[in-house]
């Protein structure tokens, strides 16, 4: 599954070849992907690309007539591709611009969604977004405030999205494992330090990802290859059974909140067996 770091590599990707550039058409092959596909986008139709942002995991291609709102869900990808490329299987909808180059958009599992939003209206699909985890609004002081006596494990709270966006299932492994902090801490029990730790490793290890998917910017154009989705060195994400790379104990697994989970037992052990 896209998490942030590949969707903001999306963006890096994109960027160039579609800013500035007119929408031509938007041809659409699919009724429906996570939600419908809302007619109101051909609005961007004839309408010049000012920017292309990013809001936790959602895309805009901002126009002077509203944005397209695009996420990738499961399995979705994005090329810039030429307009003569056949259309192949999940290839759903098609940005075309006036450049002889179109915004093609796979998704074989369909989870993934456009829609469309008007100018200087917030979208219902990022009312209760938490801060991006990447700006200085995330920082120490506000995740102790939301941590204050809270009894869910920390490994659920910082993948909730109304606390920060973006820290998915694997990011948030690798960021209590840096951390040294066991995925099953209830929040309320983390010390000030370790928040402190915890905010830095988030930042950390999702620029890092940021940075290794940015090898990957020339595939957004080549018709072959899945553009955004990349090899990541993981510490300790999908390693179970395995030795850890700082203790050499096995790294244990479990599922919290319905989430594959991965830990040291010896390096990230339990507040109260410190
Ligand atoms: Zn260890």
């Amino acid at each position: 599954m896209p998490e942030l770091p590949e969707v903001e590599t999306s963006r890096l990707g994109i960027t160039p070849h579609l800013q500035g550039q007119t929408i031509k058409a938007i041809t659409v092959r699919t009724e429906k992907l996570r939600w419908a596909i809302p007619q109101e986008l051909q609005r961007l139709v004839g309408q010049r690309i000012q920017s292309i942002r990013r809001r936790a995991k959602y895309l805009f291609i901002d126009t002077p007539a509203g944005s397209a709102i695009i996420h990738l869900g499961m399995s979705g990808s994005l090329r810039v591709l030429d307009t003569s490329i056949p259309v192949a299987k999940h290839d759903h909808v098609d940005l075309v611009l006036d450049n002889g180059m179109i915004l093609r958009y796979n998704d074989p599992r369909k989870f993934g969604a456009w829609l469309y939003s008007e100018v200087g209206v917030q979208h219902q699909v990022l009312a209760k977004l938490g801060p991006e985890p990447l700006t200085d609004e995330f920082n120490c002081e506000y995740l102790a405030d939301k941590a204050k006596n809270k009894k869910v494990v920390v490994k659920q709270f910082i993948m909730n999205n109304a606390i920060v966006v973006g820290v998915g299932n694997i990011y948030a492994s690798e960021a209590l494992f840096s951390s040294k902090i066991n995925p099953k801490t209830p929040t309320g029990q983390l010390t000030h330090d370790q928040l402190f730790v915890l905010v830095n490793e988030i930042k950390k290890v999702l620029t890092k990802a940021i940075e290794q998917g940015g090898t990957t910017l020339k595939d957004f154009n080549q018709v072959d290859g899945k553009p955004g989705y990349f090899a990541q060195e993981l510490n300790v994400y999908g390693r179970a059974g395995k030795e850890c790379l700082v203790c050499h104990s096995l790294i244990q697994e479990e599922k919290i909140g319905q989430r594959n989970s991965f830990w040291c037992d010896k390096c990230q052990a339990l507040n109260e067996n410190k």
